[in-house]
Formats: C-alpha cells, structure tokens, sequence
C-alpha cells in the first residue's frame, strides 16, 4: 500500500475580534486547508510553510506555538488504495490578498461557523473545532 505524508495549516487573520478562516476549493469540491506532501529531509513544519506560499503566496506568516495536530484517512488513486497522513499547525497571517496555485479552484476566507459547516469530513472538522477553540482562549476572545 502507497503511504502519503503531508503537511498544512489552518490560516487565519483576526479582524473586530474574530478569526477569518482561509480555505481553498480542492479539484474534487471539497474546502482544503493549504497543505502537500513533506519532502525528503524536511520537517513537517517547513512543509507546511513551503505549501502555504505555494498555494496561497503568503509568506508573512505566524505559527502558533503548541498546536500541532494529526488526521489520518485512506484514499483510492487510479485504483490504488493511500494511506494518508497529514500534520496540521496553525498560522496567522495580516495579510489577506492570496495568489492561489492552478492546483486549486478557488479560495475562501470564512467566519468559523461557516466554515465548520461547509467541511466534509469529520476529523477534519475535528481538528478545525480544537483550532478555533485554541485561538479563542490565546487570544481572549
Ligand atoms: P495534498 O494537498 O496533500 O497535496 P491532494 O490534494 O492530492 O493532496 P487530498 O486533499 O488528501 O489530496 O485528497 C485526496 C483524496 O482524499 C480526496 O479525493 C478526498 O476525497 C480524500 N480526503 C481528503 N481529505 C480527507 C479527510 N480529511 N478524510 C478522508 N478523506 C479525505
């Protein structure tokens, strides 16, 4: 079996004391959070990074420290079953001009209620949910 490992983030600015949430339409229609495969001899931080410029152009990026999660899903290929990991952190940018890639169709800078209703699957939405309450209790909010 094929064994994927990736890495992304959930972005988001604060504007009048709430995170705006960015999302990018994947090919399949699904919203997709920026993120790709980690390459040789890269950490899965640095690969978010790279993905998160590749995506979207945006480079003036924060990490938010202690957030780290993991999801986990299978996934057929041209009849070929994946096994998929991907790393998720999480990163505030002030900036909200974005140059997505011809990877995506489109983007999408979402309050959090929309968001968490809009994404498909459900350890996605997990990690979402712990993501948004983290930001509120940093940020007092
Ligand atoms: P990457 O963004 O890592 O370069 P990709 O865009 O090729 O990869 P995924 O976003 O992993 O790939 O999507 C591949 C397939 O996996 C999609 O067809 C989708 O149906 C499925 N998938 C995506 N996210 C999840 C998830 N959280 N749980 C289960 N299946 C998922």
């Amino acid at each position: 079996m094929l064994r994927e490992k990736s890495a992304g983030a959930i972005v988001f600015y604060i504007e009048n004391k709430k995170p705006v949430y960015l999302f990018l339409k994947h090919r399949s229609g699904h919203l997709d959070i920026p993120k790709g495969n980690i390459e040789k001899g890269e950490t899965p931080l640095h690969a978010a990074k790279r993905e998160i410029f590749e995506e979207t152009g945006l480079s003036d990026i924060n990490f938010i420290e202690g957030f780290e999660e993991k999801i986990n899903y299978y996934y057929k290929s041209e009849g070929e079953l994946i096994y998929k990991e991907v790393v998720i952190f999480l990163a505030q940018t002030k900036i909200k001009e974005v140059k997505i890639s011809p990877e995506h169709l489109g983007f999408e800078w979402l309050d959090y209620e929309t968001a968490y209703n809009n994404i498909k699957f459900e350890n996605s939405k997990k990690v979402f949910l712990r993501a948004h309450q983290f930001i509120v209790e940093k940020f007092g909010i």
